[in-house]
């Protein structure tokens, strides 16, 4: 059963009917012989993701998606090797989302498949324009994020390849990001998938790495170049304690298995002393760059510029 009481901003009879469904209908979904009196917040919510769900399909077609770019530098000499391109969607009437606010929902919608499309194409093709305009970029990789739900669909993956086999990618400076979980949650199959992607010359890297269930055995199997620690073993308070000493251990671990470390969400310089203190080479966080939009990163690439921690107190 379900119930509504009228408010003084209850318009027209129909519309308390409507609430007085939509609450049965909650009801129902919580099980059996229950009863629920209307929610006007989770009625918001829950029209708000449809409203939501409905744009998502048109965002690609109607150009509502943009590109931010994250340097990756050597963390001896803050150098900027690589790029990590970051999707925001610029929606009509809500402003600019983060991928955490659509992401998820197009992985549910497939709209992730023309979505990861439309990313690899213009970032490939953004970082190839830089390398051939700057001589100091010639060797700019750029990294992309790929969804677990990517790999499985055959359809997709033909989509993925033809993009890398199109000279104009330059698919030998593309890195491709995947989670442990979502490898793990498509093993046999996003396994054969990354090494089918990686004959056209790209890298892999495991995204926030140490935060998924893969076992260091199956990690050894992963058809992987890069390991990219995830932040939270930077986010602890005892810089010098156990996250020093867990840090340590990955780098370990990455050398043995012949992967480069990048370290992930560098905010504040005793962070970064301590990574280049165990020989990390390659990291990326607020500290040293935000992500930015294109023309923002063109401008530090086109002064040549080196990624130091502003001095102390203006972090
Ligand atoms: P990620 O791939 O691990 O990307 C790093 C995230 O950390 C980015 O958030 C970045 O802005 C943020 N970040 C960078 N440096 C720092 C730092 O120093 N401190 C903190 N606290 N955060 C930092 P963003 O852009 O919101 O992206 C979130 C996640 O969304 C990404 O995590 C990635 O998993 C996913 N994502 C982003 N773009 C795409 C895409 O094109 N396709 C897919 N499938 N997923 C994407
Ligand atoms: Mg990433
Ligand atoms: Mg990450």
């Amino acid at each position: 059963m379900g119930a509504a009481l009228r408010q003084p901003e209850t318009g027209e009879p129909a519309e308390l009917s409507r609430q007085a469904d939509f609450a049965m209908y909650m009801a129902k979904q919580g099980g059996k012989g229950r009863y629920q009196r209307f929610d006007a917040e989770g009625y918001d919510r829950m029209a708000q993701r449809a409203a939501l769900r409905a744009d998502l399909a048109t965002a690609v077609p109607r150009r509502q998606l943009q590109l931010e770019y994250q340097p990756v530098a050597e963390l001896r000499t803050g150098e900027i090797v690589g790029v990590e391109a970051l999707v925001r969607w610029n929606h009509p009437t809500l402003g600019l989302l983060q991928p955490g606010e659509f992401i998820p929902l197009a992985e549910e919608t497939g709209d992730i498949e023309a979505i990861g499309r439309w990313v690899l194409s213009t970032a490939s093709r953004q970082a190839a324009r830089w390398r051939t305009a700057m001589s100091q970029c010639g060797n700019l990789w750029v990294s992309i994020n790929l969804s677990s739900l990517q790999l499985p669909s055959p359809r997709n993956l033909a989509a993925i390849e033809s993009i890398l086999r199109d000279p104009a990618s330059q698919a030998d400076k593309i890195v491709l990001e995947v989670t442990e979980t979502a490898l793990a949650s498509s093993v046999d199959g996003g396994i054969t998938a990354l090494n089918r992607l990686k004959s056209f010359g790209v890298r892999i890297a495991i995204d926030d790495f140490g935060t998924g269930y893969s076992s260091l055995s199956t990690l050894a199997d992963l058809p992987a170049d890069i390991l990219k620690i995830d932040r939270s073993f930077l986010a602890g308070d005892d810089t010098d304690g156990l996250s020093a000493a867990l840090l340590e251990g990955i780098l370990g671990l990455a050398q043995k298995l012949n992967l480069d470390a990048i370290a992930e969400g560098i905010e504040d310089p005793a962070q970064l002393a301590l990574l280049r203190g165990l020989g990390c080479r390659l990291g990326q966080g607020y500290l040293l760059s935000r992500p930015g939009p294109a023309r923002a990163i063109e401008a530090l690439l086109a002064a040549d510029a080196r990624l130091q921690p502003p001095p102390e107190g203006q972090a």
